[in-house]
């Protein structure tokens, strides 16, 4: 008796996402960093946060 609870089309989990907690798929594009699986659309967004602290404001002491 087949199994009718397997999925052949659904797509197989990869990773979690470590920004979003989302799932990235098999065949998909991500970001290793550190250990750390990163989709590509949430890098951008990691990397802001990441480097949070290296954010300064141009001001002319002149
Ligand atoms: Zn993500």
């Amino acid at each position: 008796m087949p199994n009718h609870l397997l999925e052949p089309d659904a797509e197989k989990v990869f990773a979690l996402c470590d920004h979003c907690g989302g799932e990235i798929y098999d065949g998909e594009d991500y970001y290793e960093i550190d250990g750390d699986h990163i989709h590509e659309d949430c890098f951008d967004n990691f990397a802001r946060e990441l480097y949070s602290d290296c954010r300064k404001e141009a001001i002319c002491h002149e």
